[in-house]
């Protein structure tokens, strides 16, 4: 299945599975090089929905022990106030004096991924490892975002779909990752 249509788009293959599979062990290697002495399980945070197939097959690889949780971030302005008010649904414990692994499925303006990482430092975390499948290093617009791991690096900006990547909520269910036709 080379091409495909997802509602009123055109997307052409672009990265097959086992080359997605591959980088994926590749990164689940250095953390694991990274993590393998931690004395506490750290608490893997995966972001939903577009990350939970890259968090599932990364963890498969992992030779530490750890917490994984599967949460939905929520940002919103509150009604009273100015103040911006967040939330992570799904989280069951506190992030507190926990090395937290965040993981995404891609950073492209990086700004979601900033406003969570000042989100679990400002409840105190004892560290933060950021680790996204794709990473779009020239799109980043988020200042001193550091990314620390990443499965596939783009030094393009298409946009793409497919494990766990969406058009409109479709096309996550696909193994390979698509890119839009122009
Ligand atoms: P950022 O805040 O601009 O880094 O955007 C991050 C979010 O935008 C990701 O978690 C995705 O949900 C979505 N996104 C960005 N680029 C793409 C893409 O190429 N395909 C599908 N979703 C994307
Ligand atoms: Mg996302």
């Amino acid at each position: 299945m080379d091409d495909i249509r997802v509602l009123d788009k055109e997307f052409v293959l672009y990265i097959r599975e086992e080359v997605i599979q591959e980088k994926i062990k590749e990164c689940a290697e250095e953390l694991n090089a990274k993590f393998c002495n931690s004395a506490d399980a750290p608490m893997v945070i995966c972001l939903l929905n577009g990350a939970a197939y890259f968090t599932v097959d990364l963890s498969k690889h992992f030779n530490f022990m750890c917490q994984i949780d599967f949460v939905k971030y929520t940002s919103y302005v509150g009604t009273d106030c100015s103040c911006e008010l967040s939330n992570f649904i799904g989280l069951k414990d506190s992030v507190e004096n926990r090395d937290v692994i965040l993981v995404d499925d891609i950073i492209d303006s990086g700004f979601t991924m900033s406003k969570i990482i000042a989100d679990v430092k400002s409840r105190n975390a004892k560290s933060v490892t950021v680790v996204t499948m794709i990473y779009k290093p020239h799109t980043v617009q988020a200042k001193d975002l550091q990314v620390d791991y990443y499965a596939i690096k783009m030094d393009d900006s298409p946009f793409i779909i497919g494990y766990g990547l969406d058009y409109c909520e479709i096309g996550r269910t696909l193994k390979d990752i698509y890119i839009l036709k122009d």
